[in-house]
């Protein structure tokens, strides 16, 4: 029986109209029955084209949505093959008892990292120098704006143009490939960054038709691009995380205006949570999003699948931590935020749902 200490804040976002994705079915049964006759496989690969195009719909522009379903619906073919395959092999390994042949793990770290050198080295220097700070040094955007005489808004849209293009340059590297036309690299790069008014320019629907190199890689350049600029992820499995879910909040924070103070309140608060996951349950994730409604603010989202709390309403009386006197444990955290809920069953998990609102003007 779930009990909730506080009822959960109101999920006020807008989306995106669906895109028409139904209409696409025929067009797709018709590719994989052209290729894959009446394989009993045949409506698994209808569906799991269907599932890629509709997370990658409002990422495509309109008249880009059936030559992606087009492309999609090979490239998912031609995986099927491919598993189909490496799943005979692997039997006929069975049989004869020979050893693996097992891909050289260590070659493949050394292609990837190369790879990442490479897509690295045709950035600009100043595209390069921002995405390595951020990324690896972990810089928030507030402090590189700063640095730069920058907006944080403006050095993140220019972070999200630089990933894009290294998903492309680093896709290119992997495959070894010089794109066969001038076209391909923009073509990519819209694709990347799911800039639909890009797409339509450069003729992206034409070109991903005629071009297997472009086609081929829409698919992971697309999967890879699907994450929203206003969330972001953190799977929760040990400290280190803790750092990347207060970073990430932080972050988000930081880009709607949010004050210094209650910058380190939220990353507190997230902390606190999510150092909670990493002690109890042992493995979770944290979501960290911004909400426009009813105002403007921070939620976060800290979910497990450890054993539960049996009273919630204990663990947020005052004076308990289950920190055992580290930290401030629940209660503090929720001193901290706007709103907070708590959902747990035992022996199933526990959610934890809190907010904090722009304090405007
Ligand atoms: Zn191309």
């Amino acid at each position: 029986m779930p009990v909730s200490a506080s009822p959960p804040a109101d999920a006020g976002r807008q989306s995106e109209p669906p895109a028409d994705v139904a209409a696409l079915i025929p067009l797709v049964r018709r590719i994989v029955e052209a290729r894959v006759g009446n394989h009993p496989a045949a409506d698994d690969l209808v569906q799991e084209t269907l599932v890629r195009v509709l997370a990658a719909a409002s990422r495509v522009e309109p008249g880009l949505l059936e030559p992606y379903a087009i492309v999609t619906a090979r490239n998912v073919i031609a995986s099927l093959w491919r598993q189909a395959d490496r799943q005979r092999r692997n039997q006929h390994r069975v049989v004869d008892l020979r050893p693996a042949e097992e891909p050289d793990e260590q070659v493949l770290a050394v292609e990837e990292q190369s790879a990442v050198a490479q897509a690295l080295a045709r950035l600009s220097d100043r595209e390069r120098e921002a995405l390595v700070a951020h990324e690896v040094a972990g810089e928030d955007t507030h402090a590189l704006a700063s640095q730069t005489g920058s907006t944080p808004g403006a050095v993140a849209a220019q972070l999200n143009r630089s990933r894009a293009r290294m998903r492309v340059e680093y896709l290119l590297a992997l495959e070894n490939a010089d794109p066969p036309t001038e076209r391909c690299r923009p073509v990519l790069l819209a694709l990347s960054s799911g800039d639909r008014r890009r797409q339509r320019e450069v003729d992206a629907a034409r070109h991903v038709l005629e071009c297997d190199l472009c086609a081929r890689l829409s698919q992971p350049l697309m999967e890879r691009g699907q994450q929203r600029d206003d969330e972001v992820h953190i799977s929760v499995t040990s400290d280190a995380d803790v750092v990347a879910a207060r970073q990430g909040a932080r972050e988000l924070a930081s880009r709607l205006g949010f004050r210094a103070t209650d910058l380190t309140i939220l990353a507190t608060a997230v902390s606190e949570v999510t150092r909670n996951i990493v002690r109890f349950a042992g493995s979770g994730e944290v979501v960290v999003e911004l909400v426009e409604r009813p105002r403007r603010g921070v939620r976060v989202t800290a979910r497990d699948t450890g054993p539960g709390i049996h009273d919630v309403e204990q663990a947020l009386a005052d004076g308990y931590s289950t920190n055992a006197g580290l930290g401030l444990g629940l209660p503090g955290a929720r001193r901290l935020m706007d709103e907070f809920a708590v959902v747990s069953e035992p022996g199933h998990g526990t959610t934890v749902t809190m907010t904090k609102w722009l304090q405007e003007g």
